[in-house]
């Protein structure tokens, strides 16, 4: 399949949607990015990276980090984490409260803000330093050395994570909390602001599509951790819209609030997305848009 003009392809097909939905307004920085912004990357394991529109411009990768500090809990052999997070989907809002209520401070699965809290909490734990394991482990993967935490971004997150700090006391009440909930939002917040292109990201995220093998042919995950990491993508990556996501574009994914959203076709490639404009749920309209185009163009969905 001839990548670079499929891509541009879809670029084109949703055209019309950019600028649509509403840009994350909760984390002030975020809101300063232009709406219309739109770019596709795909990284395929024979080493071929391709991409249209603004494909290598920064943005926020947000809650796509959830995937990789997973990835590196488990690739620790650290299955204690199972213990402390669920594997289900939430059907709820990714900062949800009442559920942590119902399920007494456990947290339905690992991509939701309080599951993402204990990860990276044990991440903490097993490293010392959870954002200075994923940065490294993420330039390495992206080939791109320079990767930063952006700094406006992550101040301005600090500042207006009320939220993430109540998630995040809860589950100490319960007992679900090794490190000080300071140190733990700190670290999130940081992990939530690094700053990649779809480029950088579709590379990062190659080792999900080559079944845990990383880009130096040394083996991050064992086949099936990678076949898990993606069952719960798929489940659980998009949120209370992981039924629609499926639905629509039928590869496991995980978006964030800064609009880009990373998808693995498993043996095939990495995907990754970026458009602001949300819908509801935080998702990127024009993203799941651009996915949906194109697993139908491929014929690549895994149903
Ligand atoms: N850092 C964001 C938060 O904690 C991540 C949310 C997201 O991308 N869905 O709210």
């Amino acid at each position: 399949m001839e990548m670079s003009p499929l891509l541009e392809r879809i670029t084109d097909a949703i055209a019309p949607l950019r600028g649509s939905g509403e840009v994350a307004d909760y984390i002030p920085a975020l809101a300063r990015v232009a709406p219309d912004r739109f770019g596709i990357g795909v990284a395929e394991v024979d080493g071929g990276v391709h991409g249209a529109g603004d494909w290598e411009t920064p943005f926020s990768m947000q809650s796509i980090s959830k995937v990789f500090t997973l990835a590196m809990v488990l690739a620790e052999g650290d299955d204690t984490l199972w213990r402390r997070v669920g594997r289900e989907p939430s059907g709820n809002p990714f900062n949800s409260l009442v559920q942590l209520e119902h399920e007494r401070g456990i947290p339905r699965n690992p991509f939701i803000n309080a599951g993402a809290l204990a990860v990276t909490d044990q991440l903490i734990s097993l490293t010392g330093d959870a954002v200075a394991a994923l940065l490294e482990f993420l330039r390495t993967e992206s080939a791109n050395p320079a990767l930063p935490v952006d700094d406006e971004v992550a101040i301005s997150e600090r500042a207006n994570a009320d939220r993430n700090l109540a998630l995040a006391h809860f589950m100490a009440s319960y007992g679900n909390m090794r490190n000080p909930v300071d140190e733990v939002i700190d670290q999130y917040v940081r992990q939530c602001s690094i700053a990649m292109s779809c480029r950088d990201l579709a590379q990062a995220g190659l080792f999900l599509a080559r079944h845990g093998v990383r880009r130096d042919g040394t083996g991050h995950l064992s086949r099936s951790q990678a076949k898990r990491i993606n069952a719960i993508m798929l489940t659980c990556g998009t949120y209370d819209a992981a039924g629609e996501f499926a639905y629509h574009v039928g590869i496991p994914g995980k978006s964030g609030v800064g609009g880009g959203i990373l998808a693995i076709v498993p043996g095939r490639c990495a995907v990754a997305v970026w458009s602001p404009g949300l819908d509801r749920r935080g998702n990127s309209v024009a993203g799941v848009a651009a996915l949906d185009h194109f697993t139908t163009l491929t014929g690549w969905s895994v149903f």
